[in-house]
């Protein structure tokens, strides 16, 4: 076990993209992955990435306390390219592993490689679920020199004997505290023992609660920490709203609209729900209402939503109904707006969601529909970011909310609640355990299918008014749900199978 960590290099820099004291050439990376930096168009390196790449590149462990959306990402692969030129890959043993919590991150990191490592003939392979095991086989029997996984899809092919680990020589454990939240690090945990105590780790976490905090002195060794913007603080950049509403959701989808109708520059925007059976209700509601509009979340199959990212990132799609599942980690430049349908319950997820705008030095807006029911959350929010938000008109009279709520409960009549977390999204990749015996959700398989089918193949105008409860509007007219070319896979749109009696 390694001995405590001396507190090595700390970088506390909170303006992330004005780092102009350095520039790339004097840390240390090789010709060909500057050719590719100044490719990319980047300047001048980010905090993280000249506090984090000359000591990569000196073989030490790295803590880095940084979110995504600071440039964490190059921060690991450049030096790790740089590494890599020297040495290569052998069958079934790959010389580096990257750890990601989803498979849009390791997606995304997969693309970072490609990118970055345009001057190199490296193999890159991607373990993630919902891909068949045998074409990940063959990547991994032609050697690879990055292996990019989500821990269960790993540990799945390591216990089928297609993978060995003692090969590899860095190791990246990126998102530490989401993987925390997903309930992977006891995979993380093992993992780690079947790598050689010689690696090199490179640890990256928005947050250290304690269990972090215990898994790097376990597992790190003389660690360099650097650490470039604590959570708690919301981008500069973003400007933050809240809009009062009723709780209805009647009330809060017409809120929704008067935003998106009067919100200055809007280009694209990402609009954040609690619970995934509000994003197909939203997303109908604003396809009816003519909006170019998508939807993203955890249970949709991995084909989908990349194909829903992907068209939301070409700017087919506009707007963006999604789950936390698309809050945390996803790189996607250039969002002018967030809009939180219902104000998360847990206030860091406020701090992820609204870092989806104003990335890469670039300035968004925030707004937050709030109902005289989230007053603890509001305050939780406020109390993490360290300020009062504005509110768009005027504000909610929560005491006056209070004393309704009160005399609705007394009357018996149930107020019509928008949280619950146990409906909250499900984590897309399961951990080992979890996998093993799947935790019961409230959303049976057959009602997921279901949603998806329901997503992707809109139900028709004629039957809406009676679904969504309201009138048709004067424009309505039938639409598919997508921009033409956009496939929708066949399976979503077959009528589930009855479940067998058992
Ligand atoms: P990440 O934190 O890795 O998700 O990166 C956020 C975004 O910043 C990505 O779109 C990167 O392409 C971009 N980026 C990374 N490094 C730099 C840099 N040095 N200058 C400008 N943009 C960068």
């Amino acid at each position: 076990m390694a001995a405590a960590a001396p507190k090595a290099p700390l970088i506390n820099n909170l303006n992330i993209w004005a780092n102009r004291s350095m520039a790339f050439d004097t840390l240390g990376l090789s010709e060909k992955v500057l050719a590719a930096v100044d490719a990319a168009g980047y300047k001048e390196p980010t905090a993280i990435q000249s506090g984090a790449i000359p000591q990569v590149l000196e073989r030490r462990d790295i803590l880095g306390i940084a979110q995504t959306g600071t440039g964490k990402t190059a921060s690991f692969t450049l030096p790790m390219l740089t590494l890599l030129e020297k040495g290569r890959a052998r069958a079934r043993m790959p010389r580096t592993l990257i750890l990601e919590p989803t498979r849009e991150l390791a997606a995304q990191v997969q693309e970072n490689f490609e990118k970055y490592g345009t001057n190199h003939k490296l193999n890159v392979a991607l373990l993630i679920g919902g891909v068949s095991f045998a074409d990940q086989d063959k990547k991994l029997d032609r050697g690879t020199d990055v292996l990019i996984a989500t821990p269960g899809r790993l540990l799945d092919h390591f216990e089928r004997g297609k993978l060995l680990l003692q090969g590899v020589e860095i190791l990246v454990i990126d998102e530490a505290d989401r993987m925390l939240d997903m309930g992977f690090i006891p995979d993380i945990e093992r993992i780690c023992k079947l790598i050689p105590f010689t690696r090199q780790t490179l640890f990256f976490s928005a947050t250290m609660p304690p269990e972090i905090q215990r898994l790097t002195e376990t597992f790190l060794q003389n660690p360099a920490r650097i650490e470039v913007a604590p959570t708690s603080s919301t981008a500069e950049n973003v400007t933050q709203r809240l809009k009062a509403t009723q709780s209805k959701d009647y009330d809060k989808r017409e809120s929704l609209r008067s935003l998106l109708e009067n919100a200055e520059d809007l280009k694209n925007a990402i609009v954040f729900c609690n619970r995934k059976r509000d994003i197909s209700t939203l997303f109908r509601s604003l396809e009816r209402h003519e909006y170019n509009v998508g939807a993203l979340h955890g249970d949709m199959d991995q084909r989908t939503r990349m194909m829903m990212l992907d068209n939301f990132r070409k700017g087919n799609i506009k707007l963006l109904v999604a789950s936390d599942v698309a809050a945390r980690g996803l790189d996607i430049p250039e969002v002018s707006h967030v809009f939180n349908y219902d104000v998360p319950i847990n206030a860091e997820d406020y701090v992820h969601r609204i870092g989806r705008t104003g990335r890469a030095g670039r300035s968004g807006t925030a707004y937050t529909l709030v109902t005289g029911d989230d007053q603890k959350y509001l305050v939780a929010i406020e109390k993490l970011i360290k300020k009062t938000i504005e509110w768009v008109d005027e504000p909610i009279d929560f005491e006056t909310a209070a004393k309704e709520r009160k005399a609705r409960r007394k009357s018996g009549k149930p107020a019509k609640s928008t949280k619950s977390s146990n409906d909250n999204e499900a984590s897309q990749e399961k951990p080992a355990a979890r996998r093993r015996s799947p935790a019961k959700s409230r959303d049976t398989k057959q009602e997921v299918i279901q949603e998806q089918a329901e997503i992707l193949n809109p139900t028709p105008v004629s039957s809406l008014p009676q679904r969504m409860g309201g009138k048709r509007t004067k424009n309505e007219k039938m639409e598919p749900a997508f921009s033409p070319g956009v496939h929708i896979p066949a399976f979503l749109l077959r009528e589930p199978r009855p479940k067998k009696a058992s």
